[in-house]
Parts: C-alpha cells; sequence; structure tokens
C-alpha cells in the first residue's frame, strides 16, 4: 500500500539516507527539487551561421543572472537576511570572470554546441582542475563556482526562479537540491518551506546557520539524495537525528507525526519559561544572553526572555553596502538596541571584519583570510575607521548599559592598543563635551588559543571575557570552519577545546572576572551541563535556543553533575567522552 500523500500511481520504494542534520526537530512533506548542474545537460550541434546566436543566448542568460544577483543583493541590504548580501555580491564578482563571461562562449565557437552544454563542459573543466587553479579567490569559491554555473542554466532554460516562480507550494513543501547558494536561501523567506536537505554542506557552511537561525530541520552532505528523490515523494527530515526517510510506510508515517507532535508540544511549553528566572536546582543563578547581528533582531530576543545582550556582531552593519556607515549612523543603530533593551546589558562588539566578513572591496587580498588582517587587527590597521566607532557606542552607552568586546585579541600590544584607542575616543568626547558611561566596561573575546593560554596577559587589562569558541576551535584544530569539506573534523569535544575553555573559566574565576561563553557551543542543549560543570554562569546564544538551555539549568544539579564533568576533562577517547556527554545529559 502507498503511504498517505505520495505520488499516485508511483512505485514507492522506502528508503533512508544518512547525513548532517546541521537544524533540529522533524519536518514532514513532499520533495520539491531544486534543479541545478547535477541534472542532465542537452547537449547539440549548431551550424557555424548559428554560432554567434548561441553566443548572444548565453551572454543574455549571464545579463539575466546578473539582474537577478543584483535585485536579490538590494532586496536584503537592511533585512533580517542582510548577512546573506556578501554571498550575492561574490556569486556576481564570479559572473564577470572571464571563465563564465568568456570560456563557455570560446567552447561554442570551437566545438559548435549549444550553450548549456558549453557551461557544462567549462564547469566540468573547472572542476576537475580546481586544485590547480592558481587564483586562491577562485580556489576557495568552488561551491559558489558551481552554484553560479546552476543560476546561468537556469537561465538558459528560461526556468531562472525556479523556486520564486512556483505557483504556491504546499506549506510542507521540503526543499531537495544538490546544494543550496545563500541566495537561494533568502528565497525561503517567501515560502513557507518545512525543511531542506541537501547532497553537500557542512554544518558550518552559511546555509546550514540561516537553517538554525530559521528553526527549520536540515540535513546536509546527503550525497545522492538529489538524484535518489523524486518531485513530490513524501519525505520526512529528522533534522536532530541526520536522517531522511524516503516514502515512509504509514506506521513510520505515524510515529514520526507523533514525535513531531511531541517536538511541538515541546516548544510551547518552553515559551512559558519566557519570564522563569534561570538557576540551578540548588539555586545558583545563571545568565541567558542573547547573539545579534542587526538591531532588527531585537523581537526574537525579547520573546526569548534574554536578561542581556552577550555578542552584537557589529561588523553587519558596515557590510553590503559601498560606504561605510558614519558615526552618526552607528550611534543610532546601537542606541536603538540599548533603548530596546530598557537597561539591560548590551554588549557591543567593535567590527569583526575579515575572514569570510568583508566590507566591500576588501573581498581577496589574502590566501588564509582566517589568520590574516581580521577584527582588532584590522581596526588597528585602520584607526580612523575604529575610532568612528568607538565613538558611536561610547555615545550610545548614555542610553542604557553598554559594554564594549574586543575581537581576536593575541598579543599584548594589541590590547594596549585597543584600550589606548577606547581611552582616545573618551578624550575627544569628553573636549566635546558629549556625554558617555564613563564606566563602560571593556572586555576581549578569548578566541585565539594563544590568548586562552596566555590568559593572565590580558585578564588583568580587561573587565570581562567572553570566549569565541566558533574561532577558538577552528583555530585550536587548525580547520577553517566555512569549508564544509573539513566539516566533520570541527569538534567542539576536542580535549584541547575543553581543556581551554575549562582553564579560561577557572582562571577568570581566580581573577574575580566575568567570563561568557558566545560561540555555538553556548546554545548547545547537550553541552549546557558539561559548561555549567566548568564553572560557567554566563551563556550567550542565538535567541531560538535559549529557552531550551534555560530548561536544561533549571534542572540540573550542580553537586551531582561535578564528578561527570571532572571526568570528562580527563577523559581523550571521543567514545567515552561520548558516553559521558549522554551520562551528564541522562
Ligand atoms: C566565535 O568565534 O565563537 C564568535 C562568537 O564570534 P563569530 O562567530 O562572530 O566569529
Ligand atoms: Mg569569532
Amino acid at each position: 500500500m502507498s503511504p498517505e500523500g505520495a505520488r499516485a500511481g508511483a512505485p514507492s520504494v522506502s528508503f533512508t539516507m544518512h547525513g548532517i542534520g546541521v537544524s533540529g526537530g522533524i519536518a514532514i512533506g513532499h520533495a520539491h527539487l531544486f534543479a541545478g548542474m547535477g541534472a542532465e545537460v542537452d547537449h547539440y550541434q549548431i551550424s557555424g551561421a548559428d554560432v554567434v546566436r548561441e553566443q548572444r543566448r548565453y551572454d543574455r542568460a549571464v545579463k539575466e543572472v546578473r539582474a537577478e544577483l543584483l535585485e536579490l543583493g538590494e532586496s536584503v541590504r537592511h533585512s533580517a537576511a542582510s548577512e546573506l548580501a556578501p554571498f550575492v555580491k561574490v556569486h556576481l564578482m564570479l559572473l564577470e570572470d572571464g571563465a563564465f563571461a568568456e570560456a563557455p562562449r570560446e567552447i561554442i565557437r570551437e566545438q559548435h554546441c549549444n550553450a548549456e552544454w558549453a557551461l557544462r563542459s567549462q564547469l566540468d573543466l573547472l572542476m576537475a582542475q580546481f586544485s590547480d587553479i592558481e587564483d586562491p579567490y577562485l580556489r576557495a569559491r568552488e561551491d559558489d563556482v558551481r552554484q553560479v554555473a546552476e543560476r546561468i542554466l537556469g537561465a538558459l532554460a528560461g526556468t531562472q526562479r525556479r523556486i520564486a516562480t512556483k505557483p504556491v507550494l504546499a506549506d510542507a513543501a521540503i526543499l531537495v537540491a544538490r546544494d543550496l547558494s545563500p541566495a537561494d536561501v533568502i528565497l525561503f523567506r517567501e515560502h513557507p518551506f518545512a525543511g531542506f536537505i541537501t547532497d553537500l554542506g557542512g554544518a558550518t557552511s552559511h546555509t546550514a546557520i540561516v537553517a538554525r537561525s530559521m528553526n527549520i530541520p536540515a540535513i546536509v552532505a546527503l550525497h545522492h539524495a538529489r538524484t535518489l528523490i523524486h518531485e513530490d515523494e513524501l519525505i520526512i527530515v529528522d533534522g536532530t537525528q541526520g536522517v531522511v526517510i524516503v516514502n515512509p510506510d504509514r506506521s513510520v508515517l505515524a510515529e514520526y507525526r507523533l514525535k513531531q507532535n511531541e517536538t511541538r508540544l515541546e516548544r510551547d511549553k518552553l515559551k512559558r519559561l519566557r519570564s522563569a528566572a534561570a538557576a540551578t536546582l540548588d539555586g545558583t543563578p545563571v545568565q541567558l544572553w542573547a547573539n545579534i547581528e542587526l538591531p532588527s533582531d531585537l523581537e526574537p530576543v525579547k520573546a526569548s526572555g534574554a536578561s542581556g545582550i552577550g555578542l552584537f556582531r557589529s561588523e553587519f552593519l558596515f557590510m553590503n553596502r559601498r560606504d561605510l556607515p558614519d558615526e552618526d549612523e552607528q550611534y543610532h543603530a546601537y542606541r536603538e538596541v540599548v533603548e530596546g533593551m530598557r537597561g539591560l546589558p548590551v554588549t557591543i562588539r567593535t567590527m569583526d571584519i575579515g575572514a569570510d566578513k568583508n566590507v566591500d572591496g576588501q573581498e581577496h587580498v589574502t590566501v588564509n583570510p582566517a589568520l590574516g588582517l581580521r577584527a582588532i587587527r584590522y581596526c588597528l590597521a585602520e584607526p580612523q575607521i575604529f575610532n568612528t566607532q568607538l565613538r558611536a557606542i561610547l555615545r550610545a552607552s548614555r542610553h542604557g548599559k553598554v559594554l564594549i568586546l574586543i575581537p581576536m585579541l593575541t598579543t599584548w600590544h594589541e590590547l594596549t592598543l585597543a584600550l589606548a584607542a577606547v581611552e582616545q575616543a573618551k578624550d575627544q568626547l569628553r573636549r566635546q563635551g558629549i556625554k558617555f558611561d564613563e564606566h563602560v566596561p571593556v572586555g576581549g573575546m578569548i578566541e585565539v588559543p594563544a590568548a586562552a593560554i596566555a590568559l593572565p596577559m590580558f585578564i588583568r587589562r580587561l573587565d570581562f571575557l567572553s570566549i569565541g569558541t566558533n574561532d577558538l576551535i577552528q583555530y585550536t584544530l587548525a580547520i577553517d570552519r566555512s569549508d564544509d569539506k573539513v566539516a566533520h573534523l570541527y569538534d567542539p569535544l576536542h580535549p584541547a577545546v575543553l581543556n581551554l575553555i575549562a582553564g579560561v573559566i577557572r582562571t577568570a574565576q581566580q581573577h574575580e572576572k566575568p567570563v561568557a561563553v558566545c560561540g555555538e557551543m553556548a546554545g548547545d542543549v547537550e553541552l549546557t551541563r558539561m559548561l555549567l560543570g566548568f564553572g560557567l554562569r554566563h551563556f550567550s546564544m542565538h535567541p531560538a535556543h535559549l529557552l531550551g538551555v534555560k530548561q536544561r539549568v533549571l534542572t540540573t544539579s550542580l553537586p551531582d553533575i561535578a564528578p561527570i564533568v571532572a571526568r570528562i576533562l580527563k577523559t581523550d577517547e571521543p567514545e567515552k567522552m561520548q558516553a559521558l556527554i549522554e551520562k551528564l545529559n541522562a
């Protein structure tokens, strides 16, 4: 018997696939295939007389894609999805590259073939030779190259806006794609997808991060989903387990519907915790703060009941635009957040530009951007930009409770210069008679192993610390956090990582300095008790995770978990580590 809702008349073979679950929860719905270069491409010969016409057809497709990307870039500027605009821009730049603008035209001329085939041949060539490409910018952007080719192919087929033009998608559609570019993901906001699955991608890919912030189940790295799953087939996406079940039978479907309801009920129940004070069973208070990118993120922060903002990633104000925000514009943005939080603390991180977050014109200056002129290094190299930001933050400080957070501190000298820059900005404001909070605390992000190891060097001169586990893991394990090919090696439970985190918390306590964790680990409910056991009392995370973490805090007894956490810090075998984490959460 065919499962409920499966395609009428089609043989419905049931099978299961495993990938990396990047956003938890269960989605049940019908597959909507997102066609890309993985699909078959027609190949036919054209006459010599038709070469120019075919080249023009290709040029038109490129032009169409350019217009669409420009439109997308504009539509996300200053919107909640504005962090995606830089990637749209990368695609625009690739589109102008000779590899796309010229090479397929040449193939059409030489081989007298259709434009699709020329593009496909060029893409195959690029993919095969990717590791040999001299240009480090192109080499680092294999996925982007494929996504741009897919867009051009779509334009050639006259179906560029596959998702956007599909009349009305069923509420429960699940997007099945080989890969999704950030530009594709933008369209999610217009269509209520229940979830998505892709063949490529890693847990830290931008697509994954967006899925998590949208709270929809998602699985990546499935490898063959796009070829094995057919349009409209019924699928279950278990984002927590990383499992996809295609054409489930009735009993499996019923089981998952039950689980789905339980998850919904669980989420609704969590909402009741919004105003409950966060404290462990033995009465130890815990601060749960939120991370934001833009002032427009305040609404979910309020709904989560966060008692402050632990990380305002201010660099997002500087992205997706040709000019820099001046002091007044920044002041108004910071003030909006500070006033919106009504006296609760707001930690504004000075701009963390560099690595994968760039201001215009700065995109491909170095081979290893994560190790380059990033964060405080960039600010110290651009003192005027830094000064403008510090003045704006200080001005906003008189409207509430502001804390300044310096990212990526590594050396004594950097901290000296950063503190001097804060003092200089204060002096200027004083001389101009502009009011600000004279006692605004200045803290440092501990996200480079050197800073974690040589912590006493920084701690004496800072008012507070915030551990950026995303980068601390990247730099400790030498794993590029945005490279999906090494995503499986990105391990928050590596003993080196855990000992660094526990050590930073211990040293901060000895020096009586507040310490928070503001990386993704702070929002991972499976790690809440471990971090509490390390002595952490201050978590900052995406608002969507806050109530789940609060629930875990409320059900934790610090004396009970202490012996297990002590064993975790002594364990070096991954299986034993996993067993201890499970025991901790039992
Ligand atoms: C981190 O590195 O953990 C962090 C919170 O900063 P970002 O993710 O913005 O680099
Ligand atoms: Mg960081």
